[in-house]
């Protein structure tokens, strides 16, 4: 206690520091909360030296922020020493540099070292070169004040970073003493994800938009000009009706997909039967492919075949797996399901002789809305989801899903689950 006494000042500057990145929006505040933390836990391990009389008043001044006062690193000054500001910099839960001497590097975080290949004495640019940097550590210096740039970095995988500049000691401070300290925060994965979240928008939007149209196209041409034609009336119905399921269809998969995202972090307790499951699906949808055209062929290689899982789940994993085998399937209409075990892991194979699919699709087969061809999924009414979904599911049960196929020939979809004496708990 003590300690985080005789130390206050320390703290006090260094939870200002934190609160003043939060507050200028360089720093999330459970990170600008994270940093004051460490900064108790710090003063409250660091040795204390001892002061000459017990009344002495014990204070450890921390750098001004807007570098106003001109006592940094002047004679009798108490300015931080370079351990210090070691062990500010490491309360900073963000890469963080502090810049001496213009451009030198004076000091950096751990974060900062696995970032950058720059060290301690070297020039900034080791680092990074950003004109927009520069120019917002000139301003920060001129004005005494803050700034926050944003900037891009590395190559070949570009990265968008923001940098706070706060200025920690006056212009006239010299002598080696840190002037600016540089936090970097990397946005990269946010703006990756407001992207992702505003083209899942447009996609269902449109998705959603286009069959709608057509219904009150159909609407306003049967209370107009085929208001009394009893066969027209008849065909518009029939695909009215048509794209009314397609909305619906949408929307179902769209409350699944949002569904199941919602747990997929929480692996699923029940013990279940993946043959069962098969064997359920196939009754169910056997009706489904005959009407297609396709016949169901039901292969059982062990039973019971135990997962980990949820019924319903995984129910829905066999349903799309098959329906699109049902789909896509080719003139000779087989699909082929079978369960077999393969090591500690059951698979569930699902096989057609249909169209399928090119090499360079596969990789993005899972991706919500992504189709080989938009034209023929709607035609044979896909909602571009199905497989979204499975990918989703088959995560949550620590599952894989393989996906072997042959332009023209025909495609396998196998989802792999560990049987349940194997997962996890
Ligand atoms: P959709 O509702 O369009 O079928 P999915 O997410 O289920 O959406 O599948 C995505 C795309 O993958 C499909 O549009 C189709 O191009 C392709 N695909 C899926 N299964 C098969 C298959 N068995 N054979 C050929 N292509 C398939």
């Amino acid at each position: 206690m003590s300690r985080l006494r005789s130390r206050s000042a320390t703290i006090a500057g260094g939870a200002a520091l934190s609160m003043a990145y939060w507050l200028l929006g360089g720093l999330p505040l459970w990170m600008a909360l994270a940093g004051v933390a460490a900064l108790l836990a710090i003063a409250a391990l660091w040795p204390v030296a001892e002061p000459a009389s017990s009344t002495a008043p014990v204070a450890a001044p921390v750098p001004p922020l807007s570098g106003t006062t001109s006592d940094v690193g002047s004679p009798g000054s108490s300015s931080p020493t370079a351990a210090q500001w070691r062990a500010m910099l490491e309360g900073i839960p963000a890469p963080a540099i502090l810049l001496g001497n213009g451009v030198l590097v004076t000091s950096l975080n751990a974060r900062a070292r696995d970032m950058f290949t720059v060290e301690a004495g070297q020039h900034l640019s080791f680092a990074i070169r950003s004109p927009d940097l520069i120019a917002a550590m000139e301003e920060a210096r001129r004005q005494g004040q803050g700034q926050v740039v944003a900037i891009t970095f590395g190559v070949p995988v570009e990265r968008s970073l923001s940098v706070t500049v706060t200025p920690v000691a006056a212009k006239e401070s010299g002598g080696g003493d840190p002037e600016l300290l540089l936090v970097f925060h990397d946005r990269t994965e946010e703006q990756q994800l407001a992207q992702l979240r505003a083209d899942f928008v447009a996609n269902a939007s449109h998705e959603l938009r286009t069959p709608l149209t057509s219904v009150k196209g159909f609407i306003e041409t049967l209370q107009t000009s085929a208001k009394d034609d009893p066969k027209a009336r008849e065909r518009f119905l029939s695909i009215m009706s048509e794209q009314a399921g397609r909305m619906s269809r949408l929307i179902e998969d769209l409350l699944s997909l949002s569904r199941v995202e919602m747990h997929e972090h929480v692996a699923p307790r029940e013990v279940l039967d993946l043959a069962a499951i098969v064997r359920e699906v196939a009754r169910e949808l056997e009706p489904v492919a005959n009407g297609a055209g396709r016949y169901l062929a039901v292969d059982i290689g062990v039973e019971p075949a135990l997962v980990r899982g949820d019924h319903d789940e995984l129910l829905q994993v066999v349903q799309n797996l098959v329906q699109n085998a049902i789909k896509y399937g080719g003139a000779d209409g087989k699909v082929a399901i079978t369960v077999e075990q393969e090591g500690h892991r059951y698979a569930v194979a699902v096989s057609d002789d249909g169209i399928g699919i090119a090499p360079e699709h596969l990789p993005r087969l899972t991706e919500r809305f992504y189709r080989v061809s938009a034209r023929e999924s709607r035609e044979r009414g896909g909602t571009g989801l199905g497989l979204a979904i499975v990918k989703h599911i088959v995560n949550r049960h620590q599952g894989e899903l393989k996906v072997v196929s042959s332009l023209g020939k025909g495609s396998t979809f196998t989802v792999l689950l560990p049987a349940s004496e194997n997962a996890a708990q």
